[in-house]
């Protein structure tokens, strides 16, 4: 399933790969299952033309949508180029729909760029999971892949305040564990001019 709904809220699963296997992860514990819809993307991922089709069958509809977000069990900025053409899409043709991506911030290292600013083209909201503020911790926790264990840590904050700086309204967000003190994340996010949002782990 490419587009799934939640609430008000019409998501955009654009791939399965991640650039970090995160401890608290349920995708493979679920088996791609999220509240009924399977999030397993079976062949090619899907195409801009693909993703807008499904979107506009359910936005063509009466319904109660408020908010598209780029986010299924996969890091969407890996499908950057896919992510900005359905982005301006709905800005041009759902101009009400509040547009939201959430990612673990390591797009810039994926693309070797500053991609903040076209983001701001076209999102509203970006939700940046941290998870902590300690660099050891983030290791631990997010268990990166090789690429990204050098400068992952430093390359997710960077985004968040890149993104700020662009124009988008930025949360950092955590998953509530025992062993984390979320404490310092929470400071760094008012730091930057970012929101905060802890949430509990699945389960
Ligand atoms: S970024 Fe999301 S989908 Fe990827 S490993 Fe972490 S929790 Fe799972």
């Amino acid at each position: 399933m490419i587009v799934y709904e939640k609430g008000h809220s019409l998501y955009l699963n654009l791939t399965n790969r991640c650039p970090v296997s995160c401890r608290f992860c349920v995708k493979v514990p679920w088996d791609y299952q999220f509240e009924g819809h399977d999030l397993r993307i079976k062949g090619p991922e899907p195409t801009a033309e693909e993703l807008l089709d499904a979107l506009n069958e359910r936005l063509k509809t009466p319904g109660p949508w408020r908010e598209a977000v780029f986010c299924g069990f996969g890091e969407c900025v890996y499908r950057l180029g896919e992510m900005n053409a359905v982005g301006l899409y709905l800005t041009v043709h759902h101009p009400g729909l509040n547009l939201r991506l959430n990612t673990v911030g390591l797009g810039n290292l994926i693309w070797d760029r500053d991609i903040a600013p076209e983001l701001a083209l076209y999102l509203d909201e970006v939700a940046v999971s941290l998870n902590t503020a300690d660099p050891k911790q983030w290791l631990d926790l997010l268990r990166p892949a090789p690429r990204y264990r050098k400068k992952g840590f430093a390359a997710s904050r960077l985004f968040a305040e890149l993104c700020v700086a662009a124009g988008i309204r930025t949360r950092i967000t955590a998953v509530e564990l025992p062993e984390v003190d979320l404490r310092p994340l929470k400071h760094y996010a008012q730091t930057i001019g970012a929101e905060f949002l802890a949430r509990p782990a699945l389960a």
